[in-house]
């Protein structure tokens, strides 16, 4: 008879959520685990996004979770070993309204209070600073040096390696396609690479987050639209930050390589797994980029690409242990920011696994069951 393949952790999804979890697992000594990716890692919408890193946000708590993630990140290089092109060239964000400028005043206030280095800059020294940004319109920006990019597929694949290196198992395309629950327990995970039996089931999915957690039947709120994305011919660098606005709706920045990443959101995409692109896309996004940013006239695009937000009702993560089925765990529902936070997130979440709280950073808050109550702090600050 064949022995159970047996692991203590089972993580479902090798983004960064999974990675950067099976890495902080790993180093608190807990290396029987395994990551069951259902493709090839990054995948999903790690390998999909822009790779921004931000501490400017309008909740106390994002502000915290992210200031630790870039603790993290400037010592990814030297802790797991691998150059990720980290560049804390910081983040410019710009307000064409009134309104939202109020609201930054109130932002940068409580940042400040966190002892985040915010700057509140005027049109005038937006211009002045960045001559090649076209101010028209501009109400007011903020700017935070310490905020940054990083390449998202280096990360996954550093995390990975060190996960290896430390006796973690990475099975990619493995898909999970039933979790084992016996008396209320998490017992094992069957997958297309046989059963293997485990005590703690982590969804780590991404934009299958739900379809996943319905395997265990919980309901974790959460939904998946599609953001296309969008990436030019290489110029000459000399764009550090990762410029965005929300009353804009765009965000953008420059690669180590040279070409500009660009994106914005689409109030009309309706919920569901859509990888398409279209072309009304690149039509609103260049003409309104080349606009603001005037050198980007006759700029090439060279490659158009979609990826998922998984969304939460209060457009914040969701993480936790479940209270219904003992041993199931979720880390999903990053509503577009969830490269950002996952290192402050594998953190938190593995030692929650191993000591049952958390050391560094408190995620109480974002444990589901904060859709129980009535008042909930939706964030502000997203595309
Ligand atoms: C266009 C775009 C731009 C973005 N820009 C930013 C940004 O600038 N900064 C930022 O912080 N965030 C950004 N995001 C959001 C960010 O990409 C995500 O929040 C983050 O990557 C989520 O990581 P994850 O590991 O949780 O999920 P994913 O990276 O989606 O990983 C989940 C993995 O689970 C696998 N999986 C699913 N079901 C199964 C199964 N049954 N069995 C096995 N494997 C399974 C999938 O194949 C996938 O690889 C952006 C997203 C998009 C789409």
């Amino acid at each position: 008879m064949s022995k159970v393949r047996k692991y203590d952790v089972c993580i479902i999804g090798g983004g960064i959520t999974g990675t950067a979890l099976g890495y902080f697992l790993c180093k608190l000594g807990k290396t029987s685990i395994a990551i069951f990716e259902k493709s090839y890692l990054s995948s999903g919408s790690t390998g999909r996004c822009a790779g921004g890193i931000r501490q400017q946000w309008s909740t106390r708590s994002n502000v915290r979770l992210a200031m630790r993630s870039v603790k993290l990140f400037e010592r990814f290089k030297e802790d797991v070993g691998m150059d990720i092109e980290y560049k804390q060239g910081g983040y410019l964000v710009l307000s064409y309204s009134e309104e939202e400028a109020e609201q930054f005043e109130k932002n940068v206030k409580m940042q400040r209070e966190e002892g985040l280095d915010v700057e509140i800059l005027s049109p005038k020294q937006v211009s002045e600073r960045y001559p090649y940004i076209n101010t028209k319109g501009l109400v007011m920006a903020t700017f935070c040096q310490t905020d940054g990019h990083a390449n998202p597929h280096k990360a996954v694949i550093g995390y990975a390696q060190a996960i290896r290196r430390m006796g973690g198992h990475i099975y990619t395309h493995t898909e999970v396609k039933s979790i084992e629950v016996t008396n209320g327990k998490v017992t094992g995970v069957d997958t297309t690479a046989g059963y293997f039996a485990c005590d703690i089931v982590v969804n780590a999915s991404g934009p299958w987050s739900n379809e996943v957690s319905k395997l265990v039947g919980v309901d974790l709120l959460t939904e998946s639209y599609r953001h296309q994305i969008l990436v030019t011919e290489p110029l000459e660098n000399f764009f550090p930050m990762m410029a965005i606005s929300f009353s804009g709706n765009f965000y953008m920045r420059q690669t180590q390589h040279g070409q500009f990443i660009l994106g914005q959101g689409d109030k009309d995409e309706k919920p569901g797994l859509n990888f398409n692109v279209t072309y009304k896309f690149e039509k609103e996004l260049a003409s309104k980029m080349v606009n603001i940013f005037p050198f980007l006239k006759n700029v090439r695009i060279i490659r158009h690409w979609s990826g998922m937000y998984n969304m939460s009702p209060d457009a914040q993560p969701i993480i936790g242990g479940s209270d219904l089925v003992k041993g199931y765990y979720y880390a999903v529902g990053y509503s577009g920011h969830g490269f950002m936070v996952a290192p402050a997130v594998g953190e938190a979440l593995a030692e929650l696994i191993v000591f049952g709280k958390t050391l560094h950073t408190d995620i109480s808050y974002l444990d589901i069951k904060r859709f129980e109550g009535t008042v909930v702090e939706k964030e502000k600050n997203v595309v």
